[in-house]
């Protein structure tokens, strides 16, 4: 999947959660002035999709692609919510978790959707599991 799709995504499920205050509670608090909301939304739209080497605005993002791997020899650290789970683990401050609710959410499209997935079933597996602990975390921690 490509990262503007990705980034299409991101924007809808922003909108979304804020709208229904859907986000854990120190997202939904954080978000409460409009200043903090644009803060948001320009992190929803870099770390929801595409990579730092992109030389198009539109393409440009902090996403798990950046791993620079083929897909087939994606890196399961940056392609996983590792990283999310332990940033807000060591830093739970509401930017923390912002960025990492939305690098997660990459890998959970990327999940569900198979053809844009080429790893193996063990792989997918794992991935799988990282990402439902990171969402699981997020709204109980
Ligand atoms: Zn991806």
């Amino acid at each position: 999947m490509k990262g503007i799709e990705h980034k299409i995504i991101g924007v809808i499920i922003f909108i979304l959660f804020y709208y229904f205050k859907l986000f854990p509670e120190i997202i939904n608090n954080f978000l409460s002035n409009y200043f903090n909301l644009a803060i948001g939304f320009i992190i929803c739209i870099i770390f929801s999709g595409g990579r730092i080497n992109s030389k198009s605005l539109i393409n440009f993002g902090l996403s798990p692609d950046n791993d620079f791997h083929k897909k087939q020899k994606r890196s399961i650290i940056f392609h996983s919510a590792l990283f999310p789970a332990l940033a807000i683990i060591l830093i739970p401050n509401a930017f923390i978790y912002l960025i990492s609710f939305f690098y997660s959410l990459h890998i959970l499209v990327d999940l569900l959707n198979p053809l844009s997935f080429e790893g193996k079933r063990h792989t997918y597996f794992l991935i799988f599991i990282s990402v439902i602990l990171f969402f699981v975390m997020i709204y109980t921690y």
